[in-house]
């Protein structure tokens, strides 16, 4: 069953259309990368899902509930921000916990679930660190981290890695890569990035000026790109 439904979903800002009759449908357990150049309307995309950004016309489906009216919190989603978004005066730990505790868990469940999460992104050495004594690619494991202890239906990743340098960013996407195989999660991956999305995707959704131009596995979109956008985006000889 899809995890993720969107069913001709179109937004403005203003007068300005971002988001032209988009519909897409993302399976449980799987990772989709939205590929496209700056201003192809991922990121906004991505905001209507996590509910960060209202959609004006279509539907929006997350497991079996229409979603557009629901709040963030409601909608069992958890987004990884490009700019890590931890709150500087709180250790990994509560940075970790900081969510739970807004949803009333008890003290025990959310002790547990911030020690399993850490031993997955093997950073239990650094839960009593603040963020300023942690390097880029260990930030954006504690937000990983936060991600993965709301146990969320769906994590949403905007470029996620294009503050790390490229050793970095090179050795964080093989670990995004294993944490996927692991947890079976389903995932929606935003980058600009062609390597990325070769790597990492099981299907690629590829924007254009706010519109899909095609949506296929690594190989389909490689080997038949469906226009002259994605073969030159791509980077294929055809
Ligand atoms: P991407 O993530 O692919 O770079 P965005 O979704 O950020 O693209 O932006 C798509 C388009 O929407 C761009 O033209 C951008 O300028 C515009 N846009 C994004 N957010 C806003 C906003 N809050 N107000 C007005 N225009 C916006
Ligand atoms: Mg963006």
């Amino acid at each position: 069953m899809a995890e993720i439904r969107l069913e001709n979903v179109s937004k403005s800002f203003g007068s300005v259309s971002v988001i032209k009759d988009i519909s897409l449908t993302v399976e449980a357990g799987e990772l989709v990368v939205f590929l496209g150049p700056s201003g192809s309307g991922k990121s906004t995309l991505l905001r209507m899902i996590a509910g960060l950004e209202t959609i004006d016309s279509g539907s929006l489906t997350i497991g079996d509930v229409r979603s557009e009216t629901l709040s963030p919190g409601q909608r069992n989603v958890a987004m990884v921000f490009q700019n890590y978004a931890l709150y500087p005066h709180m250790s990994v730990r509560d940075n970790m916990a900081f969510g739970l505790q807004n949803i009333g868990l008890p003290t025990a469940e959310i002790e547990a679930r911030v020690l399993t999460a850490a031993r997955m992104l093997e950073m239990e050495h650094l839960l009593s660190r603040k963020p300023a004594q942690l390097s880029g690619g260990q930030r954006q494991r504690v937000a990983i981290g936060r991600a993965i202890v709301k146990e969320p239906k769906a994590f949403l990743f905007d470029e996620p890695l294009s503050n790390l340098d490229a050793a970095l960013r090179v050795r964080t996407r093989v670990e995004l890569a294993q944490l996927h195989q692991r947890m079976k999660a389903t995932m929606i991956y935003v980058t600009h990035d062609q390597t990325e999305a070769m790597t990492l995707a099981d299907r690629i959704v590829v924007l254009n000026q706010c519109k899909i131009e095609q949506i296929g596995t690594p190989m389909e979109v490689y080997l038949k790109p469906a226009s002259r956008f994605v073969a030159g985006f791509i980077g294929s000889p055809g």
